[in-house]
């Protein structure tokens, strides 16, 4: 074997308003280069709690079982859902984004019974579907996105959802993925049983460690399962040897993701976590106004607008790849293309955490207006950005 050619790392900076992950704020990147201590040292154990604490801020709960797995958004996911499901269980589950069918996947492969419930791609699911499909499946587990990241659509009526299902005694997920931190999400206050996050999205930490809790109830049918779920590496009662009181070895932590994770949520308290959901709803507003005064449409519903995901049509006389590679070579922007049903049809452009800026709502509202202008695209470029400028003044 040659010796490869390999030259010294030099990523490109670039402006991240894709689905995730988002920029980090430079204190993050500065806690994971400190130094790296042992996952059982006793400086780590302080370090745990003061994680959990602030993740339960972050959540809003109490939540004993509040912890990061070991891995990206999907690792928290699989946690819930392997944990969750016991083999035979009936699971409901949503169809309408891409990641309603990820929880279908994990469902089946825990041993449970998936059934869903469907809205078109691009729209919120309907209480009264969902209320039908409760009666007729009698779910044990429900999950449920409550930010759809596919499609750009908030579930705003979570609540009411969680509430309806806890009626038909169902244990309810929730994927707050690309809410948590980002939009109101409030585990005790909606009674949520599990709800998990990622960390490259609306906390703006390098992916590695990410966010879950579990309500007691949950806990308990977790800590009473006749079978041991399918994966060893995510059993939560195993993990809890470690995030728990007994503070043994399961698995290695991934230390220096905790200490970004850390920092990361520091960031989120020191601002206060109301503050946040603010600055994103106003900044991504301010866009998503002046996205629409230059020509352009949203994917969603103004009542389903997600604030950390704006989904918008591409408008005729362009492509999405067009859009992608120029933003990406002239401006240094990275957005995304569409997924599953709405490929071709949307560009998604977050608006999470740290990029979640005035600075970079109008740099991007700059660049795609002149792109699409450059394109021959039927667009008032000054006129959007005038407005994204104007929205950020209130
Ligand atoms: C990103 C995302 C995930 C998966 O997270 P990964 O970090 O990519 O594993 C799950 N659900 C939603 C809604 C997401 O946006």
């Amino acid at each position: 074997m040659d010796k490869p050619d390999v030259g010294e790392l030099k990523p490109p900076e670039r402006v991240l308003m894709g689905p995730g992950p988002s920029n980090a704020n430079p204190r993050v990147l500065s806690a994971m280069h400190t130094t790296i201590v042992g996952h059982l040292d006793p400086s780590f154990m302080d370090v745990m709690d003061e994680v959990q604490d602030l993740l339960r801020y972050t959540f809003r709960t109490e939540n004993e079982w509040t912890l990061p797995v070991s891995g990206t958004g999907s690792a928290s996911m699989e946690a819930a859902f392997s944990n969750l499901v016991e083999p035979g269980d009936t699971v409901l589950v949503p169809d309408n984004g891409y990641f309603g069918d990820r929880m279908a996947k994990m469902s089946r492969r825990a041993g449970g019974e998936v059934s869903r419930v469907a809205a078109p791609w691009g729209e919120p699911l309907d209480r009264a579907d969902f209320e039908e499909a409760l009666t007729e499946v009698q779910p044990d587990v429900v999950g449920l996105v409550h930010a759809e990241t596919s499609t750009g659509v908030l579930q705003s009526d979570l609540p009411e959802l969680v509430d309806l299902a806890h009626s038909h005694d169902s244990y309810v997920i929730v994927d707050a993925v690309t809410s948590l931190a980002g939009v109101p999400v409030k585990v005790d206050e909606w009674n949520i049983d599990a709800c998990y996050s990622a960390a490259q999205k609306c906390i703006s930490c390098p992916p590695g460690a990410s966010p879950l809790t579990l309500s007691d109830r949950a806990m308990d049918k977790i800590l009473s399962r006749d079978t041991e779920p399918r994966c060893w590496y995510l059993d939560l009662k195993e993990l809890e040897t470690y995030w728990g009181s007994d503070r043994s070895y399961h698995h290695t932590a991934p230390v220096t993701n905790i200490f970004g994770l850390r920092e990361a949520l520091r960031v989120i308290a020191e601002e206060g976590i109301e503050n946040a959901w603010e600055r994103h709803h106003r900044v991504s507003g301010a866009f998503r106004d002046g996205l629409e005064e230059m020509g352009l449409e949203m994917n969603s519903s103004d009542d389903a607008w997600l604030p950390t995901l704006n989904a918008v049509r591409v408008p005729e006389g362009v492509t999405d790849d067009t859009i992608l590679r120029r933003l990406v070579e002239e401006y240094n922007i990275e957005v995304s293309a569409g997924l599953g049903a709405l490929e071709g049809e949307i560009v998604r452009i977050g608006c999470m955490g740290h990029s979640a800026r005035p600075q970079n709502v109008l740099y991007l509202a700059n660049a795609l207006g002149d792109i699409l202008e450059d394109e021959g695209v039927d667009v008032d470029a000054g006129a959007g950005v005038a407005a994204v400028s104007e929205g950020l003044q209130d």
